[in-house]
């Protein structure tokens, strides 16, 4: 076997990736190698390069949707997790924290790895993570279709389950990415009916091919929360804002009903401001949602092994094209996932 691998690096902010070459990594006490069969492309990959995101770390992998085939295992993970199709989860807590003690690694304040963030990803041909973090597939779900679960599914779940939807509730995906269609696929699983808001006919036609109940082109209205207002009646009960500029943030806030919960996920540079009063006698709630637990990856598979979410791939392209299908994520002309094949 090669003793090296092909690998997208991370040196640092406001640097481009660079393809190196690197040492095949070798599984430790706890851990499983998964040679990696597609790792998808998310959007936090141009925030780390911008800068916009810097947990600190330099010179590691990038790719946090990895999905791939055991093919070894350390001291202590059972032998027959070899050959094991997998997805897998890119938070390893500390496991003492509060958090962790809750199952909620992605809030551990001392994570012992996250991979693609602070340690190796899967923009490589291997990777090596804790066996527990390396989610089993049904024979159904093809390992190019699983990827996008590990970071675009699994967060579309945890933040449906923040924002408590119930069966009849409204729910607006304002954005429609991998992870809008993924929430977009998780509210209707709730029974919620569902608003999906975005840019170009191709993906709002995907969106009413997903059982939107409604689609909004944001770029041929003049005030998209006027629109959620007509559809909805009194306004929507979760708004799920993805898009993350003050433009977006301000009219997701402006198109929930009394008691509705805004859920951020997307982000830029942008500040998100909001007058108190706003809030205060509509009772909103603004929460934050941030990746996912292990169990709401796990329920993410379970979901699309039922029929109910269906990962959207755009394109398979070579790692070795990495910068090619970022520059495709930039240009926001995607419907769906790219997947990298190593
Ligand atoms: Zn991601
Ligand atoms: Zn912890």
């Amino acid at each position: 076997m090669n003793t090296s691998m092909q690998a997208v690096r991370y040196l640092g902010p406001k640097q481009n990736f660079e393809l190196r070459a690197v040492a095949i990594p070798s599984p430790g006490p706890g851990q499983a190698r998964v040679k990696i069969a597609a790792c998808g492309v998310c959007r936090t990959e141009l925030h780390l390069r911008d800068g916009l995101l810097d947990l600190g770390r330099r010179d590691f992998t990038v790719g946090h949707e990895i999905a791939g085939t055991i093919d070894a295992v350390g001291e202590g993970v059972r032998a027959e997790r070899i050959g094991q199709r997998v997805v897998v989860y890119y938070y390893e807590g500390c496991g003492d924290c509060r958090y962790c003690r809750e199952g909620d690694e992605q809030l551990c304040p001392a994570p012992a790895s996250q991979p693609g963030f602070t340690s190796d990803g899967g923009y490589a041909e291997y990777i090596v993570v804790r066996a527990r973090n390396c989610v089993a597939l049904p024979p159904e779900i093809p390992l190019s279709q699983a990827a996008p679960l590990g970071c675009a599914g699994s967060t579309a779940v945890h933040a449906g389950k923040l924002a408590r939807l119930v069966p009849g509730a409204w729910a607006v995906i304002h954005g429609f990415g991998g992870v809008g269609m993924a929430t977009l696929q998780y509210a209707a699983s709730c029974g919620a009916r569902t608003i999906a808001i975005g840019l170009g006919a191709a993906r709002l036609q995907a969106a009413r091919e997903m059982g939107a109940t409604a689609v909004i082109d944001a770029a041929a209205t003049p005030d998209v929360a006027a629109d959620v207002a007509t559809l909805t009646g009194e306004g929507a009960d979760a708004v799920f804002d993805l898009v993350g500029t003050s433009a977006s943030m301000g009219a997701s806030a402006a198109m929930l009903r009394r008691r509705g919960r805004l859920v951020l996920i997307g982000y830029t540079a942008d500040l998100f401001s909001i007058h108190p009063v706003a809030l205060i006698v509509r009772e909103i709630a603004v929460l934050g949602s941030v990746g996912s637990t292990l169990g709401d990856l796990h329920d993410a598979v379970d979901l699309v092994a039922r029929g109910l979410m269906r990962p959207v791939i755009d394109r398979t392209m070579r790692l070795a094209d990495f910068a090619e299908a970022l520059a495709a994520v930039e240009a926001q002309d995607l419907t769906g996932r790219i997947v990298l094949t190593p």
